[in-house]
């Protein structure tokens, strides 16, 4: 029935599939950057926060841009700046930090203790 096709997803199912991009795109992002690609990353983010369809969501992340514009000039600035936007709804929403210093392992590398690897 139904079930073979999924459902629509809820907020929280969105959130996360978001940041995994989100996240992934930061960790893969050029370490020496061209200014075409730093305007790409800002350009997306400020987009995202025209269209991320949760309105509520969309209006803060538009006040977070505002307040704390995309870090583009290389990989781990805006690794770190991805990490530190999330940090913001996480308080919001009552969720743990994350300490921003374990992005590359998190979603890149894998842990180093191996548990990644399959
Ligand atoms: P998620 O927050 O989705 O995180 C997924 C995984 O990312 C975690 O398990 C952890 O391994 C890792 N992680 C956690 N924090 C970080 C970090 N700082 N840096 C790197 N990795 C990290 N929900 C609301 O209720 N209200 C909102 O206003 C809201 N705004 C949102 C705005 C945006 C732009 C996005 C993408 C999502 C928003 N969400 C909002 C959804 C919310 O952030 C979560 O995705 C959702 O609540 C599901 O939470 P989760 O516990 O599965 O983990």
């Amino acid at each position: 029935g139904s079930k073979l096709y999924g459902c629509p997803v809820n907020k929280d199912e969105l959130g996360r599939s978001t940041w995994n991009l989100l996240h992934t795109m930061s960790v893969y992002y050029p370490e020496k950057p061209t200014e075409e690609d730093k305007n790409r990353a800002k350009t997306f983010m400020n987009l995202l926060g025209q269209t991320y369809p949760c309105d509520f969501c969309a209006k803060d992340l538009r006040k977070d841009l505002k307040e704390e514009p995309p870090k583009v000039e290389s990989r781990q600035e805006f690794a770190v700046w991805m990490c530190q936007l999330h940090n913001k709804v996480n308080k919001k929403t009552g969720k743990a930090e994350f300490d921003c210093k374990n992005v590359m392992e998190r979603w890149r590398d894998g842990w180093k203790d191996g548990s990644c690897d399959y």
